[in-house]
């Protein structure tokens, strides 16, 4: 089968989850479109030493596309990028993927998308999905004088492969999920390794160094039956942790309390106070760890918890006025997580623009629907489950949901569907109101807020979120059909 026409932006996690979807379903009109220079998304871009998922590998993977043979039991980004493309080998995607192709704007006129790439390439489309991931935009801090450093400067997820940090002295800004990765990596080699974090961070500790046993490699080649009922155990078990972060309750409070119990993991009483954070565990998107207690009391690390002032040719001075000398500046400071498909020039119907769309912060209908956005629909787009579900599985299950609609439009059902703005206004209050009980905001800042300080992430468990999905509510969406035209065609 041929058409309907669909492009993809982004081959990460969710643009190849989209596009194994749609050969499943047996649609081959459809092109994805990446910015980088291969697929795998944050894979791809992010390659600093030590990165790993602080997911079980075993649990980190799509349901369709098993592997058991993983080295260790919280993989390396290299195994993970490889497992990404062993998806777009198996599935038959390479000859769909666009690589060094960043869409630049996307307008909706005539019933049809038309895009534009940096490289001034043109494409029509019926559909668009936005894969453009979550954690993909760097955040370089305004820190005053950092231009003016004289050695290198190094984002972490713009990691320069020829960098060397052997026996040299290391500055690393920032102690999240990355910061502290880093530190573990790069703390036995180099020369002296200052950690300025600002904030402390709970951090739980795992054996996130540990190899896969053989006998479970085994066991799991032997009988791929099992390792799919495995992975389906993992996903169901997941629930757990959906649960703990949107229900207060016991078992909330017992990981809060092993967090609590890792802190004693640092010896010197006087660091560990410095390292106690202020508010609960599970607030921040939560730091799992084997090798970051060791590594930050070791004799060449010193962990600064003041305020950076500003930074010279020679180093970086704390608000106390202490110099720190260092040779090399890494930045471990996140992402700008709310800017999604942006800064793409994307217009929707009547010349409504996302920036318009979104003057009050970034919103979609369950996850993927914007009103003003006709057969636009957005994996992992706001208020995502990235902070409590399986989220392979939220990415398949909007694609699936996307899907639907393709089909519909194939089968001659529609022309053009839109969320309602009404839906749109309910299903935000809702996530408003049931965002109050969970751990992201029992007070702490963290990236999960927006601007306008509500939290952006899905504030309730899997069935609701299948439930959105699956069975979409034909009264929330504008459809035009073919014979009758006119979008504001409401059905319901
Ligand atoms: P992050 O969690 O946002 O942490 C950024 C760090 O930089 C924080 O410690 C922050 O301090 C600090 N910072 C930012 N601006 C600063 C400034 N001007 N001066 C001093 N410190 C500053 O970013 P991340 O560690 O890159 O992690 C982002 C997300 O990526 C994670 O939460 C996770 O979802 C994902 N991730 C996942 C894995 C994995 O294994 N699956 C690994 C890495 C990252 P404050 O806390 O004071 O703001």
């Amino acid at each position: 089968m041929t058409g309907p026409r669909v492009l993809v932006i982004g081959a990460g996690m969710s643009g190849l989850a989209m596009g194994v979807k749609l050969k499943a379903a047996g649609f081959d009109d459809f092109t994805i479109l990446e910015k980088g220079s291969d697929v795998g998304g944050v894979w791809f871009w992010n390659r600093y030493p030590g990165l790993a998922c602080d997911v079980p590998s075993l649990l980190y993977r799509y349901s369709f596309q098993n592997k058991t043979d993983w080295p260790n039991i919280f993989s390396s980004r290299d195994d993970i990028l490889a497992y990404h493309r062993g998806v777009a080998d198996d599935h038959d995607l390479w000859p769909h993927i666009r690589l060094d192709s960043e869409v630049v704007a996307a307008r909706f006129a005539e019933n049809a998308w038309h895009v534009e790439t940096d490289a001034g390439e043109e494409f029509t489309a019926d559909f668009l999905v936005a894969a453009t991931g979550v954690l993909h935009h760097p955040n370089r801090p305004d820190i005053p004088g950092l231009d003016d450093f004289a050695g290198p400067v190094v984002h972490t997820a713009r990691w320069d492969r020829g960098l060397d940090t052997t026996d040299r002295r290391v500055a690393i800004i920032g102690g999240g999920s990355t910061g502290v990765q880093i530190t573990g990596a790069l703390q036995p080699t180099a020369r002296t390794l200052t950690l300025f974090q600002r904030s402390p961070q709970w951090v739980l500790w795992a054996p996130t160094t540990l190899p896969q046993p053989n006998f479970v490699t085994r066991l799991f080649r032997r009988r791929p039956a099992l390792a799919q009922a495995s992975f389906r155990a993992w996903v169901r078990a997941s629930a757990l942790f959906t649960d703990l972060t949107i229900h207060p309750g016991i078992k909330r409070r017992a990981v809060q309390s092993y967090a609590r119990l890792c802190l004693r993991l640092i010896r010197d009483r006087d660091l560990r106070e410095r390292l106690r954070p202020d508010y609960q565990p599970l607030c921040k998107r939560q730091v799992l760890s084997g090798n970051y207690f060791r590594a930050i009391q070791r004799p060449n690390v010193e962990v600064v918890t003041d305020r950076i002032d500003h930074v010279d040719a020679t180093g970086i001075v704390t608000a106390g006025g202490n110099h720190h000398d260092v040779d090399i500046v890494v930045l471990a400071t996140g992402f700008a997580a709310h800017n999604y498909m942006r800064p793409m020039n994307l217009t929707g119907r009547d010349g409504i623009t996302i920036d318009e769309a979104w003057k009050s912060g970034p919103h979609a209908f369950a996850m993927t629907s914007i009103p003003g956005f006709p057969n636009f629909f957005t994996i992992l787009g706001p208020n995502s489950p990235v902070g409590s579900i399986h989220l392979q599985t939220a990415a398949e299950l909007t694609c699936d949901h996307i899907i639907r609609w393709i089909s519909a439009f194939a089968n001659g059902e529609m022309t053009t569907v839109e969320v309602s703005e009404n839906a749109t206004r309910r299903f935000n209050s809702d996530v408003v109101d049931a965002l109050q009980p969970t751990v992201w905001n029992t007070g702490c800042e963290s990236w999960y807020f927006k601007d306008d300080g509500t939290v952006d992430l899905w504030p309730f468990d899997l069935a609701t979120l299948k439930q959105f999905l699956g069975q979409p509510l034909s009264s929330d969406y504008l459809i035009t059909h073919p014979e009758r035209g006119a979008l504001g065609d409401q059905v319901g």
